[in-house]
């Protein structure tokens, strides 16, 4: 047996510097880290400053009553006041805080933070004549447009907690949102653009309501124009109500603790949790964050999440962080390749973007197709880049710097979930010399360990657990209406030791730089290695044909598991329809063993035409172990395409 908790198999060489002119004029520099070890709590107080109370707190933090934290304690302040009003009144009005982009051509639209102003007022003023009172909930169904954004400062600037579930979700993932937070008011639109098409969204809200009695009024924004069923006196029109309305409405202000928002986990690993946001934290480490990571230089930055305002990353860092801190941001509606494949590089050069954060998924497929296509665009605005929501396979991160970045861009690899509301681990951009494939080190005033079963540190060169060793301030505060699941979910694990227990595998290089190793459910046992998902499959993607990969352990008799591999090969590599010849797989498996050693070879690889993604594209493993083990497929209501499991099932079946 192996004495570790996880096996660590790869090396990695390569390092850049930080680019000179960013270090001279960042942000951040490596001072943050001792200033926040001499006293976090400190630390933190400084980041609170940021923002605009309307009465200071007298207490940074409780934790008398911990795993539940209370942060800023007798602090109030209004969240939208502090995203919008603030600026207008620093006489920023004419700022642009959207440079909005829907998907069919041409469909455009600036918003200042005067209009952002308006607009929020409007349809708080709204919400109020429709009876919301502060600490009803609110579910927002919408796709990415401006409306979006007003909804969840509307809520947020009234006190009532919005629940944001992603446009792309069936009627019943939004009912039993809808129900699980008992949401009274559902704010939808007749529809959205997705890949060239009107896509409608109503008729899920009416389905889904139609089992939740308790929603007494459908507030509906006209985007497509497309027909809509209608129920008088449930149902109203924003442009009724809302654009109507005075864009007069003072913002009163609430307990730093009051409930932002609930947002349910990707699902990744099974039946999502409602994670619980508060008011005066959040904002602080969404703010905080944003500024560091990013080195946001609010007066001369274009900032652009590329991601789905429907998961947490839309509401930290297209939301809350960047409006905090005054950014003007790109907000797009659509798919990458609607209506070509270039059409994120068009954005970036009209808008003159600088900063691009996005996921591992969306760059392993620019890989595939082809660098060429970022090629043709003006890139040259951009100064930084990141990533999010998956380990990026050093070849990804390669890729990204030189084909995006120019060579000149640094990578932030931030890791972060649903329930740290505010990024975690990452490179500072003027301070850290990034490795391609490492989250690097906790933020400054964050404490992050890898440690063994027994909760004990493993030290440099060895695999574990990942855990938080402190509180934050953007953290969960518990599972909306469940404590008990919060404590056993989160806090059960490391109990002794007082542990925030992740969920993920991570290890130490001989440096004390963190690297993301995937799920630790999903970490194989072959032959008495415990070996991570994440090294094997970053091991084929620096194969020159393989664009994506996804490895799961199958029962095996002889070595208790095997390495199953799931490939997708890079454009280039295969014509279409054509068969992965066997002296390709051969070569993929010599490669992994030739990279990483002979017990991560993979028993078997399949070549495959997509693989299962959540909505927020991360790969769903467990699904394909299930198809490895031959069994039936598990829950696939978040899965984007339920078609690609029919695909890779025939694959197995036939034999290839
Ligand atoms: P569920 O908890 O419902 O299974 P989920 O964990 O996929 O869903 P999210 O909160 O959206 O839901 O994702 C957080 C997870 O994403 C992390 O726990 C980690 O596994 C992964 N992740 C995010 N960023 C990174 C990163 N930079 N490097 C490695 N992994 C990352
Ligand atoms: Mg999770």
């Amino acid at each position: 047996m192996s004495d570790e908790t996880l096996a660590n198999l790869s090396h990695e060489e390569r390092r850049f510097e930080p680019p000179q002119d960013l270090a001279d004029h960042a942000n951040v520099t490596a001072e943050a880290y001792d200033e926040a070890d001499r006293d976090r709590i400190a630390f933190w107080e400084k980041a609170a400053e940021r923002l605009s109370w309307d009465t200071r707190w007298d207490t940074v933090l409780d934790w008398d009553d911990a795993p539940f934290a209370k942060w800023f304690v007798g602090g109030k302040l209004n969240v939208a006041h502090n995203c919008v009003d603030r600026h207008v009144a620093d006489g920023k009005g004419d700022k642009v805080a959207f440079h909005w982009v829907g998907e069919p051509d041409d469909d455009t639209r600036d918003i200042t933070y005067g209009e952002l102003k308006d607009s929020v007022c409007q349809a708080a003023n709204a919400l109020v004549d429709l009876g919301v009172e502060k600490g009803d909930r609110v579910a927002i169904y919408m796709p990415m447009i401006p409306e979006t954004v007003v909804a969840m400062l509307a809520c947020a600037r009234i006190g009532a907690p919005h629940t944001v579930v992603f446009g792309g979700f069936s009627s019943s993932a939004l009912r039993d949102r809808i129900q699980d937070c008992d949401a009274r008011v559902v704010i939808t639109a007749d529809g959205g653009y997705r890949r060239g098409a009107p896509a409608a969204l109503k008729p899920a809200v009416d389905e889904a309501v139609s089992q939740c009695p308790d929603v007494r009024s459908v507030l509906v924004v006209r985007r497509t124009g497309q027909d809509v069923e209608w129920t008088d006196g449930r149902d109203v029109w924003w442009h009724d109500v809302v654009e109507g309305a005075s864009t007069e409405h003072t913002a009163e202000a609430f307990e730093s603790e009051h409930p932002l928002y609930v947002m349910y986990t990707s699902g990744t690993t099974g039946k999502p949790k409602g994670i619980l946001h508060t008011t005066g934290g959040y904002l602080v480490g969404t703010s905080y964050t944003h500024w560091a990571v990013f080195d946001l230089k609010p007066e001369t930055d274009i900032f652009w999440t590329a991601a789905d305002i429907g998961w947490v990353t839309g509401h930290s860092y297209i939301v809350y962080g960047p409006l905090a801190n005054g950014a003007t941001s790109v907000m797009y509606e659509g798919t990458p390749d609607t209506p070509h494949k270039g059409r994120w590089w068009e954005i970036i050069e009209k808008y003159g973007v600088t900063i691009l954060y996005c996921a591992p998924t969306a760059i392993r497929t620019f890989m595939k197709w082809g660098k060429e296509i970022p090629a043709r665009a003006d890139l040259s605005s951009l100064r930084l880049l990141g990533s999010v929501g998956e380990p990026i396979n050093p070849e990804a991160y390669i890729w990204y710097r030189e084909n995006i970045g120019g060579n000149r861009c640094p990578v932030m690899d931030t890791w972060w979930q649903t329930e740290t509301g505010q990024l975690m681990i990452s490179p500072l951009p003027g301070v850290t010399a990034g490795k391609p494939g490492s989250a690097m080190k906790a933020l400054p005033g964050i404490s992050a360990e890898v440690v063994d079963d027994e909760g004990e540190p493993v030290g440099n060169g060895r695999g574990g657990y990942l855990v938080l060793t402190e509180p934050w301030p953007a953290m969960l505060r518990t599972l909306w209406g469940d404590d008990e699941r919060f404590k056993e979910t989160y806090w059960q694990r490391f109990e002794k030791q007082g542990y925030y227990f992740a969920g993920d595998g991570a290890k130490l290089d001989d440096d004390g730089d963190i690297w993301l190793l995937g799920r630790v459910d999903d970490v194989m046992n072959v032959s008495g290695h415990r070996l991570s998902t994440t090294e094997i499959e970053s091991a084929l993607v620096s194969h020159p044909r393989v664009a994506e990969a996804a490895v799961v352990g199958a029962k095996d008799e002889q070595t208790g598991q095997a390495v199953n591999a799931f490939v997708i090969l890079r454009e280039s590599a295969l014509e279409g329809g054509e068969e992965a010849p066997d002296d390709l797989i051969k070569e993929l498996r010599d490669h992994v063993a030739k990279e990483i050693g002979a017990i991560a070879k993979p028993k078997s690889i399949l070549v495959v035409p997509e693989l299962p993604k959540t909505r927020s594209g991360k790969i769903m493993r467990r699904l394909l172990k299930d198809v490895a083990e031959n069994r039936d497929v598990g829950d696939v209501t978040t899965l984007a395409d339920s078609g690609v499991m029919d695909q890779i099932s025939e694959g197995i079946s036939s034999g290839k």
